[in-house]
């Protein structure tokens, strides 16, 4: 099956001709600085595809969509994203798809869909009970029980992992509940984080004020000995590892997969939430790998090139 495939993030919109989980030709189109619409991008997301392809557009299977927010998935709608694409739940993406393409489509959140691509042509193949968990600009979840991917009848089940709280004191989500893992240790959230452990600590920063936080610049300056960077990285580490042996208790994980950007770049994380799951972690049924997710940037791309099978 060839599917065009699109995995849209805030800031870049992932395009690939996916068959059989092989990215067969790439693009991506840089959108942090334009439109705020979804609409827009539409047009020109349809004419990469017509680029990458080797044939006509008609004669791939499928347009098929990865979305880092709220989707409902049977009426192939988007329901939210914070900040971007405000007219999203108002396109009717099926009919630009039928009417641009002439192709069905299928749609869903990034983070499902980067477990999907993981379990079929990734780090979970084979295994039948499977989580995610992604690191990034917030932190992402998503679960497959007993062979079937977790939606629900809203379709967000199994989404919330970044919101699985692991400091009942912590600080104030966005989602409104406090101690979420997102709120503790997220790319979104790090000038506060740096802030608050500045203050705790009674630190001052050994970097310029106008620096651009990014946990690859944190553990960087925390292997050289930072003490700032230090706490930020063992606060950081400390958050992600509860969320992992929750996300495992939940859904009775026999494996977890860690992805995102701040996973690969600092793969020293996947290590450090292995020992703390093999110390914590209760799994009565057996046992739980932890590994480091193996399509990388392309999970949420090939995964949802199998949405129609799934
Ligand atoms: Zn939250």
């Amino acid at each position: 099956m060839i599917a065009l495939a699109a995995d849209i993030g805030g800031t870049v919109i992932k395009l690939g001709i996916v068959e059989d989980g092989r990215v067969l030709a790439r693009d991506q189109l840089d959108v942090a600085s334009r439109s705020r619409l979804l609409a827009p991008l539409l047009a020109q997301m349809a004419d990469h595809w017509r680029k990458l392809l080797d044939r006509p557009a008609s004669e791939a299977d499928a347009v098929t969509l990865a979305f880092a927010g709220a989707v409902d998935v049977r009426s192939r709608r988007v329901e939210a994203m914070e900040g971007k694409y405000e007219d999203g739940p108002n396109l009717d993406l099926v009919a630009w798809a039928k009417c641009e393409l002439n192709l069905p489509l299928w749609i869903d959140n990034d983070a499902r869909a980067a477990l999907i691509g993981e379990w079929k042509a990734g780090a979970g193949q084979g295994e039948s009970e499977l989580a995610m968990m992604t690191l990034g600009t917030g932190v992402g979840g998503a679960a497959l029980v007993d062979n079937v991917v977790l939606r629900g009848s809203h379709g967000m089940s199994g989404l919330l992992g970044g919101h699985l709280i692991v400091d009942m004191h912590g600080r104030r989500c966005l989602c409104g509940n406090k101690g979420c893992a997102e709120a503790e240790a997220s790319t979104s959230r790090l000038p506060q984080i740096v802030q608050d452990m500045t203050r705790r600590h009674g630190l001052t920063p050994t970097w310029p004020a106008n620096a651009k936080l990014n946990y690859a610049m944190i553990f960087q300056r925390a292997a050289a000995g930072d003490v700032l960077a230090i706490a930020v990285r063992d606060h950081s580490l400390q958050a992600w590892s509860a969320a992992a042996v929750n996300l495992i208790h939940a859904y009775g994980a026999r494996r977890l997969v860690i992805g995102g950007g701040i996973a690969h770049g600092s793969p020293q994380i996947v290590d450090a939430i292995r020992d703390y799951v093999d110390e914590y972690a209760w799994t009565p049924w057996g046992g739980v790998t932890v590994c480091l997710s193996q399509l990388s940037n392309d999970a949420a791309l090939v995964g949802c090139s199998f949405l129609p099978q799934t």
